[in-house]
């Protein structure tokens, strides 16, 4: 049996120019390679966990331009329920513009654009979406009077509600409450908790910090060394695959995706944080934020 899914978050045009080397203020130079890819990362979540085959409905907001419409055609590309996505009358779709140099040092300026303006009348307007779905997961790129918003609801509603605090910042102290679960890296889980995690005891004091605040679950990312669990049934490291990793980008993204999916079926928590390991793990042995997001049969071959 399989959960609906919505992802509540930010969709962005990523475009990527590589350089020999970054230009000086005023100075113009030419550059090498470019490339135009969908980003963002409630876009790279809803993409990881349609790949996996996850019931996904995406909630985001997108400019009146080409960038919007692209994403669109993505989207449903990808096999994401487009329904939720809105559109600003004034403000473009968001956009990275991301300059690689020859040292592979990247430099990277995003404007958020109508990302900004997602707002709590697009959730109330798209309430049906929610209703249907059991897990609802989001990020920090959108307002967080949307996170506030999807906390109380979920609350109301007895909806699982997954915060990936990313990127960190304060949160209403509470919205904590109303999580079900809350999957920071290392430097959030230090920003949100003061605990510098640097080994499995140290993560279990930052865990027991979190539930502290009221959180239910508690995944804190580890990179190549894996994910600390705190649920119920099990508190512990879940190691990743050894892999040889090219490029790290969006790799919570896409352990983030997956783990809903994972959750979505029903999957214990070790078995879901497991899954979401071998996914992540995957997409570091490739290039891109999404285009290394693997497909199902991709986690069953090689891992
Ligand atoms: P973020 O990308 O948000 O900073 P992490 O760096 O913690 O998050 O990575 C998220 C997950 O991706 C990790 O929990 C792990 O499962 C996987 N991962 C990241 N880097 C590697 C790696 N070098 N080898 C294997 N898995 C990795």
């Amino acid at each position: 049996m399989q959960e609906k899914i919505v992802v509540v978050g930010s969709s962005n045009t990523d475009m990527v120019l590589k350089t020999s080397r970054f230009p000086f203020p005023g100075e113009t130079i030419l550059g090498g390679e470019f490339f135009i890819f969908q980003g963002g990362k409630g876009a790279n979540q809803a993409v990881a966990a349609a790949r996996l085959g996850g019931q996904v409905h995406f909630i985001c907001k997108v400019g009146n331009d080409s960038f919007g419409q692209s994403a669109r055609e993505h989207y449903l590309n990808e096999g994401i329920a487009i329904e939720g996505i809105s559109q600003s009358a004034h403000l473009p779709t968001g956009i990275a513009v991301i300059t690689v140099n020859a040292a592979g040092e990247n430099s990277i300026i995003v404007a958020s654009g109508a990302n900004a303006q997602l707002d709590v009348e697009d959730l109330v307007n798209q309430e049906q979406i929610l209703r249907d779905s059991s897990w609802i997961i989001t990020q920090l790129e959108s307002p967080l009077p949307v996170v506030s918003y999807l906390a109380s609801y979920a609350h109301q509603q007895s909806k699982r509600l997954i915060l990936n605090p990313a990127p960190a910042q304060t949160l209403p102290p509470e919205i904590y409450k109303d999580l079900f679960l809350i999957t920071p890296n290392e430097s959030e889980t230090k920003q949100l908790t003061g605990v510098e995690v640097v080994d499995e005891a140290s993560a279990k004091v930052a865990c027991a910090v979190l539930k502290n605040y009221g959180v239910k679950h508690v995944i804190i990312t580890l990179g190549s060394k894996g994910a600390f669990l705190s649920c119920n049934e099990f508190e512990g490291l879940i190691p990743a695959p050894l892999v040889t990793a090219v490029d790290t980008t969006a790799a919570g993204d896409i352990f983030n995706g997956a783990l809903v999916v994972g959750l979505s079926e029903n999957m214990d928590w070790p078995s879901a944080v497991v899954f979401a390991c071998r996914a992540a793990a995957l997409s570091v042995t490739r290039m891109g934020a999404q285009t290394s997001a693997p497909t199902r049969e991709e986690i069953s071959d090689t891992i």
